[in-house]
This record gives C-alpha cells, structure tokens and sequence, in this order.
C-alpha cells in the first residue's frame, strides 16, 4: 500500500513528480553514515532466539568450512558493522558458528 502510494507520487508527470524523486531522495541517510543497528529491544530479542534455536538444536557448530564461508560473505556486506550485523544486532562471527543460524537477509 505505502509502496504503491511512493510509487505513485514519484511518477507523477511534470514538476509534482520531479519535487517528489526530489524529496525522497533528500530523505536518504547521506552517503557514508554507518548503518544503524536494530533497537535494543530487538537485539535482545534477536539474541534470545538465536541462543534458544542453538540450544534446542543441541549446541551444534557449523564446520570450519561452514563458518569460514558465511563470514567471507559478511565481511563483503553492506550490513557488516563493527564486528556485528546491522540487520540483527548479533556478532556474526559467532553467529556464524552456530550451524544452525541463518542470515537474517537470507546471504547465507
Ligand atoms: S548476517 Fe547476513 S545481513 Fe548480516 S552481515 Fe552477514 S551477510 Fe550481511
């Protein structure tokens, strides 16, 4: 619904469409402003399932290979933040360890 309300107002013909691609583009964080990380509410929450999900899949560990291979893929994202991930809070590098967690975008 919001979607299609954007979508609207950014094709609309003539200089009422050009201020509105205008001013959504001044709404974009400027370039180089570090990602922000999820309320502190939700990284608890975010921590809470993924030790729950590691317990309830009996504290397996990813394989070397595993592990060495979801953190080739964050180190080259664009949500990798200061040792963590931007979309869940969590620390990926031991994130990436437990063989049963999953990338919350879906990379891994
Ligand atoms: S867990 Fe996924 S979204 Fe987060 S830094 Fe790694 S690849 Fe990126």
């Amino acid at each position: 619904m919001l979607v299609g309300v954007f979508y609207e107002a950014i094709h609309l013909p003539g200089e009422a469409g050009r201020e509105n691609r205008r001013v959504l583009l001044d709404l974009r964080p400027p370039p180089g402003e570090p990602e922000p990380f999820p309320p502190l509410w939700k990284q608890a929450a975010n921590l809470a399932g993924a030790v729950v999900a590691h317990a309830a899949g009996g504290f397996k560990e990813a394989t070397p290979e595993e592990r060495d291979r979801r953190l080739a893929l964050c180190l080259v994202c664009e949500h990798w933040r200061e040792e963590r991930c931007t979309q869940c809070g969590c620390y990926v590098r031991a994130k990436a360890a437990w063989l049963e967690q999953k990338c919350p975008v879906g990379k891994w």
